[in-house]
């Protein structure tokens, strides 16, 4: 079993309390890590090393800063091999596939360092001649960092570089279940020259407490988390009485709306990709397929294609193309939306049953005849699970695709391109693609609205989103 320890202020540290979680492998429910559960006085001792390490970071160039992630990507670059298989054993992500994340979370750290060398503020022309008004950029102080397992190693990756981009110092909780992901990549950072102590520091433990403690510190300046909707509810509260900035990128239950004039080959190369990458625990997978009745059984046909094509097993194997669910919780939970979906009258049309003899995996999965009332049709499932309905009026499919709580992103599969634009600007989400979907790139802003999100993660816009605006006003008045 691997054992790590926490990383606080530069130090490799045991939780004060002494006590330890275990992490398991998701393709057999054994114990595979062992880490330090932290308790207050680590969560204190975390956040004061953030806050003593900021004037010294904040401080320094922004060419210092940007050489020093330039270095964090380059070791994630030669530790990529070790991260995608540890992705494989602790997180179930065939390692295969998860050599791509992982060079994502190296382009991360690359791309936030060529903005912050650029980052800088404004001179702004007024009305009073005599006072000079410049807009600067600054760093808001300590970050927590809140990570959810679906990608653990790209989203802390992207959380960290955005955040210390721009002096910036911060405290990240991994999540639990990924722990030792979360505290191998901290090994990493600490194996970089230039970082001063305390930049970086990863505690780990149960959101419920570690998550909650950081998000309601008065040491803490701003949160930035990704996860479920419902979580990023309780840590606005917790930020709420000391007023801290928050980042948040939450749910999706992401519509893919096909014509009759789509490409249906490009679409399901993308779509079928989409739908089973990582077992569907992926924010943007397609969540709810718009078809119209037209291209409906030749859609379905291409889309059981896809499923029959997964090879579901051993993550660490190189064919495997979908591993475990992530825990034993998440996989009972997608079994219950599909007998939801079962004893709610859609139709199964592949899959829906549990896969191997033991862990977490579910067979791919393919529903229709789903209504707009049917669980598995509002809410986010977070598995392989196809969600299918028949469209034929283009109104009526822009108002259903928006009558959702979430709002993160939409796939539009047309050959007319002037009918997608004008249909995706009628759409409520923070991404529209066209003839494609989560066409993302480390460049790329990506975030949600209404309850998927506040802000931006991501390109230029995500390294905006870790700084604060001020103001400086100059009199130039010689007397
Ligand atoms: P989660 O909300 O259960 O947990 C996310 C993180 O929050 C974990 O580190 C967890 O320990 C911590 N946490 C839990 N309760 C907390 C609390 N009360 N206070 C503070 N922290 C707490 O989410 P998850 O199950 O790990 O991830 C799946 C969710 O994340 C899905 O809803 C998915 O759509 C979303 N997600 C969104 C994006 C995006 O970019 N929009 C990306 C990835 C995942």
């Amino acid at each position: 079993m691997i054992a790590k320890k926490m990383y606080i202020g530069g130090a490799w540290t045991d939780a004060a309390s002494g006590k330890t979680f275990e992490t398991l492998n998701p393709s057999t429910n054994e114990p595979f890590g062992t880490v330090p559960l932290a308790g207050s006085e680590d969560i204190d001792k975390a956040v004061a090393a953030a806050r003593a390490a900021f004037p010294v970071w904040s401080s320094k160039t922004q060419a210092e800063r940007s050489a020093v992630l330039n270095r964090i990507s380059a070791a994630i670059r030669e530790n990529a091999e070790e991260f995608a298989m540890l992705g494989a054993k602790e997180h179930g992500m065939p390692a295969k596939l998860g050599f791509g994340p992982t060079m994502g979370a190296s382009g991360n750290f690359e791309m936030a360092a060529t903005y912050a060398r650029a980052t800088g503020g404004d001179f702004i022309h007024s009305s009073k001649p005599n006072v000079l008004y410049c807009l600067d950029r600054v760093p808001i102080g300590v970050c927590a960092l809140i990570i959810p397992w679906n990608l653990p190693l790209f989203l802390m990756s992207q959380k960290i570089a955005l955040s210390i981009s721009t002096g910036n110092t911060c405290v990240v909780k991994p999540p639990s279940v990924n722990s030792v992901i979360g505290l191998r990549l901290a090994e990493v950072i600490d194996g970089v020259e230039g970082l001063p102590k305390g930049v970086v520091n990863v505690i780990t433990g149960p959101g419920s407490s570690v998550g909650h403690a950081l998000a309601a510190h008065p040491g803490v300046d701003c949160v930035g988390f990704t996860g479920s909707t419902e979580t990023g509810v309780s840590i606005m509260e917790a930020a709420a009485p000391t007023l801290k900035k928050v980042v948040m990128e939450l749910g999706g239950k992401n519509p893919a709306i096909i014509f009759p004039d789509a490409n249906l080959d490009q679409a399901l190369e993308s779509l079928g990709h989409h739908q089973f990458f990582n077992c569907g625990q992926a924010c943007g997978s397609p969540g709810r397929y718009y078809v119209h009745e037209s291209v409906f059984d030749a859609f379905l046909e291409k889309l059981l294609a896809c499923a029959k094509h997964q090879i579901v097993g051993d993550p660490t194997l190189p064919e495997t193309t979908m591993g475990p669910m992530v825990s034993v919780e998440h996989a009972n939970k997608v079994m219950s939306y599909i007998e939801s979906g079962v004893s709610e009258g859609a139709k199964l049309v592949y899959g829906g049953r549990r896969a191997l003899d033991k862990g977490n995996f579910i067979e791919p999965t393919i529903f229709t005849d789903v209504t707009p009332s049917m669980k598995i049709y509002r809410e986010e499932i977070f598995g392989p699970v196809a969600v299918l309905l028949k469209w034929k009026d283009e109104d009526a499919v822009i108002d259903l695709a928006n009558d959702n709580t979430y709002g993160l992103t939409a796939s539009i599969w047309t050959t007319n391109i002037a009918r997608a634009l004008k249909l995706g600007r009628r759409l409520t989400v923070g991404t529209f693609s066209v003839n494609g979907h989560n066409l993302i790139a480390p460049e790329a802003p990506w975030g949600g609205v209404r309850q998927s999100g506040i802000g931006k993660e991501g390109g230029w816009q995500g390294v905006l989103e870790y700084t604060e605006q001020k103001m400086i006003t100059i009199n130039l008045d010689e007397e």
